[in-house]
């Protein structure tokens, strides 16, 4: 692995301690009461950092709200537009639902559909800019809507806040971008956004036969890009033989200038939205692995259906950020954030133990199964 870096070569010391950007919109808008996204996510995972002592002065930034013309450096402005106007109506014509796929499925009309997304994208940008002023470590925990296309809304995403903040670090003249994608399913909009961009390189761990049905192994973007598609039930040690053997050197060959990580949880054995089985220590590993590939981190949020893993995996990721001790016990008042979630599925009416007593899941070890080595053979050959 390759030392860790400051952005502008000074010694490790120098650089500023991780920043965490959120706001309160994601505390009070919602998709709706029967939308996946109608669960806490952001708010829970703030204050089970807040609650658990993790977040020191000056480390909070709220997120600014994109602009028109911020927004449009990737979506196109008609698009942008028709969003706002949805917003403002709270209507939409069966030809603009058509068109730009929103208001139907999963991406109904909201009060805040264009705002919630906005504040989203202006997070990164400020993330971006925070990391290219002076390096270092930036969690948005609202980023990572990563299905978001040029111009339409894709799965649960009006917007793509990704791309937006890696256009951000290549037009102030960065030229190596790395982007890793560890959520569930594959991240299709940024896919389609950096295919035949050397300077971007994209690596995304996805679950197979699953939505959106793109990110096939040998589908490589024009060489932007290595799709590692997992079967059901991903573990522990399977997960770690990806990230070591097959992530982790492709970084290195690529010497990012900045790596930006979407870090779904929806791969987590609790979630509802996949057939992972994978521990949110897993995912701390991962992501404390390649904050060392750059001198400039951005870790973003993305899927996590499950409100108390959600939280739970966010806020330890923000304490290894840190490096903090993720596996402290709960505080009182952590638990009583814990227990103050709730999810209107089955499963939470009766919430086992385990997630409010830790912050950490039990560790998910198991067998690396054969079709594990032939991804990282595939995924290294040139
Ligand atoms: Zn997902």
């Amino acid at each position: 692995m390759r030392p860790t870096r400051s952005a502008n070569g000074s010694p490790e010391y120098m650089q500023p301690s991780p920043r965490l950007i959120a706001h309160d919109i994601y505390r009070r808008s919602s998709y709706g009461s029967r939308h996946p996204l109608s669960i806490p996510r952001v708010s829970a995972a703030f204050d089970l950092i807040a609650a658990m002592g993790w977040l020191r002065a000056g480390q909070y930034i709220e997120s600014p709200i994109a602009t028109f013309e911020q927004i449009c450096r990737f979506h196109d402005p008609d698009y942008v537009a028709a969003l706002m106007e949805a917003e403002r109506s709270q209507r939409a014509s069966p030809e603009i639902r058509q068109r730009y796929n929103i208001g139907i499925t999963n991406k109904p009309i909201f009060p805040e559909m264009f705002r919630r997304p906005a504040t989203a994208c202006g997070g990164t940008l400020k993330a971006a800019s925070l990391l290219l002023e002076d390096g270092g470590i930036v969690h948005h925990l609202a980023g990572g809507t990563h299905h978001g296309h040029r111009d339409r809304a894709g799965g649960f995403c009006f917007l793509n806040d990704a791309v937006l903040g890696i256009f951000y670090l290549l037009d102030h003249g960065l030229t190596r971008v790395l982007y890793v994608d560890l959520d569930a399913h594959h991240g299709d909009g940024v896919q389609c956004a950096f295919g035949n961009d050397p300077r971007v390189l994209m690596i995304s761990i996805h679950e197979e036969n699953r939505w959106p049905f793109t990110g096939r192994l040998e589908d490589r973007a024009g060489g932007s890009a290595r799709n590692l598609p997992v079967p059901r039930e991903l573990n522990d040690s399977e997960f770690e033989v990806l990230i070591d053997a097959a992530v982790l050197p492709l970084a290195d060959r690529f010497a990012p200038e900045a790596t930006v990580i979407q870090c779904g949880a929806d791969a987590l054995a609790d979630d509802p939205m996949s057939g992972g089985m994978l521990s949110n220590s897993a995912i701390w590993r991962a992501v404390q692995q390649l904050s060392e590939t750059a001198p400039r981190l951005l870790v973003l949020g993305g899927g996590g259906y499950n409100p108390w893993s959600t939280a739970r995996c966010w806020a330890g990721l923000w304490a290894i950020l840190n490096r903090l001790d993720a596996r402290e016990i709960p505080t009182a008042t952590a638990r009583a954030v814990l227990r103050d979630l709730t999810w209107s599925r089955s499963q939470g009416r009766s919430p086992p133990e385990h997630w409010f007593a830790t912050i950490a899941d039990p560790e998910r070890p198991g067998k690396v199964r054969s079709r594990i080595h032939e991804l990282v053979a595939v995924t290294l050959t040139p």
